[in-house]
């Protein structure tokens, strides 16, 4: 079904029936949306050109969009497609019928532990996968985590990603609480910052809030700087041991995807179901 929406090349907005808006972001409006074909459901974000070239980021955009439909997997997010018009880009992309992962922690406050290490290890899949195929994703967050039908994370928003290695300046927005200590020094990094994201997540999920929340921008760089966090008594010591192995300081010395795989507390409490059509796919 979902070979139209990918090897067809052409589209045009008469192509979809549009539904109910799923939400806005900082330049796009996303709709659910129907193909008029096949009634194959999908998401579709509509940006405006003119506010895209305002800002600068066409470059960006394209570099999304160029990323994002090469990833194919479980755990990201798919862009099947994409068309414009004079006015608009359309990128046509997966529907996360679970919606926003930030809006499941705000509802519950703080996931379990099976829920935690489950999201931990699918992102760690998929990671992996990026990495791979030399893509940083570089905004691992809650905000740009959506979910799947059964609750699986799909990595959403490549628009920070880049391949690998980089010395990119660029000013940072949104959230400081997710970047690691060689990107606010500017220095040179590479994939291990996806490693101390994952490791901000892990505790922000299990907390409810990031290790290093402060008042000001300023005291937050400090307490990243100085790795300043810690543990409140109800974390897990297996968790903690986890958490403390990625918020290292030192890039080299964060544990890989591979070992986050295989960590005792990520393999005692996931409960990652993989349907079996993705074990024959892979
Ligand atoms: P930006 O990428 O410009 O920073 P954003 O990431 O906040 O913006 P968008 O990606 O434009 O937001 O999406 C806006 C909102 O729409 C999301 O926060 C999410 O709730 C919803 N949404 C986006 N894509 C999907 C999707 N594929 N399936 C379901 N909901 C989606
Ligand atoms: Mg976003």
């Amino acid at each position: 079904m979902e070979s139209t929406t990918s090897t067809r090349k052409h589209f045009t907005i008469n192509d979809f029936e549009i539904g109910r808006p799923l939400g806005r972001g900082k330049f796009g409006r996303v709709y659910l949306a129907r193909l008029k074909e096949n009634h194959f459901i999908v998401a579709l974000k509509v940006l405006f050109k003119s506010e895209i070239v305002k800002e600068g980021l066409e470059h960006q955009l394209r570099r999304e969009v160029e990323i994002q439909t090469h990833l194919q997997h479980l755990n990201i997010l798919r862009l099947y497609n994409y068309f414009h018009d004079d006015i608009r880009v359309y990128l046509i992309l997966e529907y996360a019928p679970g919606g926003e992962l930030y809006k499941e922690l705000q509802r519950k406050q703080k996931l379990t532990e099976q829920h935690t290490a489950t999201i931990i290890e699918e992102l760690s899949d998929a990671l992996t996968y990026c990495h791979e195929n030399k893509v940083i994703h570089r905004d691992i967050k809650p905000e740009n985590l959506l979910l799947g039908l059964r609750g699986e994370v799909k990595i959403a928003d490549f628009g920070w990603s880049v391949h690998t290695p980089s010395l990119r300046r660029k000013t940072m927005c949104g959230t400081l609480d997710y970047l690691p200590p060689e990107m606010i020094a500017r220095r040179m990094y590479n994939e291990t910052v996806d490693l101390w994201c994952i490791g901000v997540l892990c505790y922000e999920l299990l907390v409810g809030k990031p290790p290093f929340e402060s008042n000001t921008h300023s005291e937050t760089y400090r307490r990243i700087c100085k790795v300043n966090f810690k543990f409140p008594s109800s974390v897990p010591a297996g968790a903690q041991d986890l958490i403390s192995k990625l918020l290292r300081y030192n890039p080299s010395e964060r544990l890989s995807l591979a070992q986050v795989l295989e960590h005792p507390w990520v393999r005692e409490h996931s409960q990652r179901i993989l349907p079996p059509c993705s074990l024959m796919a892979s």
